[in-house]
């Protein structure tokens, strides 16, 4: 296995479980979650988005429950207060009655409500007539929750050997880490940003490439006349990949404010153009350039909001129609970013919106572990490990 990130510990075990024998995750950093599954928003999802019969709206849903029972079970603590979505403008009713039909598709329990019932579950947010209600939406540490599944895992009997990176395919049944070669029955590429460049090497979803996006947040200064008991999430443009910026409150007790999501010119650049590269920064030059050109998923709209948001002042922008007594001076620097590995088709330039796996002769390649895949990472990994194709 490569990556300790939540889908590759979550199908290690499942592994383990089901038919014994050694299970070896490689990592390249020294603990395990390091990138999106330790730095994501924690938001366990619940199915409103996604259409009725893809892969995310089934294991979502799932995931969800799986997860908040997962983590009642391990006494990790969780915000349990639900989630409104709220409306902007009048010109996104449709789309929040798009969600109820979504939401009701795919049976998520959520109520159409009005802004005296929603000042009633969120005291602080505003709505334009109507605003989504959703239950079972809950907040959890994404990093105590990728501790508890890495020490189970580890009592069961996977291993986990950290610093220790994959290097190239080498030959049949080998391959090359930075700690020599390693061998292997069935290789499974759960390396996140880095899943396609590991599944080329097996010849394996070629045309596919990841982008890198970074997802930024601001801490609620605690003084700030905002008062948020779980979610307040914006209509998001159901066109395009992101949710948008929304505020979330943390069982530690601080609220986010976020993500963006902008493009960046490294896998890995987490701050200022540290982690830059040519090789990634053309990349993303050119499929901007193409995107941009070509309209594709609305995506100009999309490079105008995300760029905005560069700046402190337009995110506050975006912020301030989800919730009454926003100030500029509320939105306080603090939790670390997270970089969201988007998958793109080389040959349409389209964005992938569902999760996406191949496979190879001997290996198995997890390509767009996006969002919700941390909510629906116990489901996620059946789902794997059910098509893997084993020489047993
Ligand atoms: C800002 C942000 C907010 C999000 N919010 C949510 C949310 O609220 N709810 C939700 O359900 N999902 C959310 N997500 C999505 C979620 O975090 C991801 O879908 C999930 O974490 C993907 O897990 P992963 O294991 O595929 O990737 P990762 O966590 O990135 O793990 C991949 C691992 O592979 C390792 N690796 C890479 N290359 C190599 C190599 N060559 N050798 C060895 N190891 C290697 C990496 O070091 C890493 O540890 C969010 C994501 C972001 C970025």
């Amino acid at each position: 296995m490569i990556g300790a990130g939540v889908i590759g510990v979550a199908i290690a075990r499942e592994l383990k479980r089901r038919y014994g024998g050694r299970v070896l995750v490689i990592e390249k950093e020294d603990v395990a979650g390091w990138h999106a599954s330790g730095r994501n928003s924690g938001v366990l999802h619940t199915g409103v988005y996604y259409t009725a019969g893809s892969l995310k709206a089934r294991l979502c849903v799932e995931g969800n429950r799986r997860m908040r029972d997962y983590c009642r079970a391990n006494r990790i603590p969780m915000v349990d207060k639900g989630k409104v979505i709220v409306t902007r403008h009048e010109g996104e009713l449709p789309a929040l009655h798009e969600l109820y039909k979504r939401s009701q598709a795919n049976g998520v329990r959520v109520s159409l409500i009005d802004q005296q019932a929603l000042r009633e579950v969120e005291p602080c947010a505003t709505t334009v007539d109507r605003a989504l209600f959703v239950q079972d939406t809950a907040v959890v540490n994404p990093q105590k929750v990728m501790e508890t599944m890495v020490a189970e895992a580890a009592r069961e009997g996977v291993e986990f050997r950290h610093g220790c990176a994959w290097r190239g395919a080498g030959d049949d049944g080998l391959v090359d880490t930075s700690q020599g070669r390693i061998a292997y029955g069935h290789l499974v590429n759960c390396a996140g940003l880095f899943a396609d460049r590991v599944a080329h090497a097996y010849g394996v979803g070629t045309q596919y490439r990841i982008l890198p996006f970074r997802g930024q947040f601001y801490l609620l200064r605690p003084q700030s006349r905002v008062r948020v008991n779980g979610n307040i999430y914006p209509v998001p443009d159901l066109r395009n990949p992101f949710l948008g910026v929304h505020f979330t409150r943390r069982p530690e007790g601080e609220v986010t404010v976020g993500p963006s999501a902008l493009p960046l010119l490294g896998r890995e650049q987490y701050r200022g153009l540290q982690g830059a590269n040519v090789s990634d920064g053309s990349a993303m030059v050119r499929y901007l350039v193409r995107l941009f050109g070509r309209n594709l998923d609305h995506f100009r709209s999309l490079a105008w909001k995300e760029l905005a948001k560069m700046s402190r002042r337009g995110f506050y922008r975006e912020a301030k129609g989800l919730a009454d007594g926003l100030e500029l001076r509320d939105l306080l620097p603090g939790k670390e970013p997270g970089i969201r590995a988007q998958l793109v088709n080389t040959r349409t330039a389209e964005l992938l919106n569902d999760f996406v796996m191949e496979h190879g002769p001997k290996s198995t390649h997890v390509l767009n572990a996006v969002s919700p895949a941390f909510t629906s990472s116990l489901p996620f990994a059946e789902y794997v490990v059910n098509a893997m194709k084993l020489d047993r």
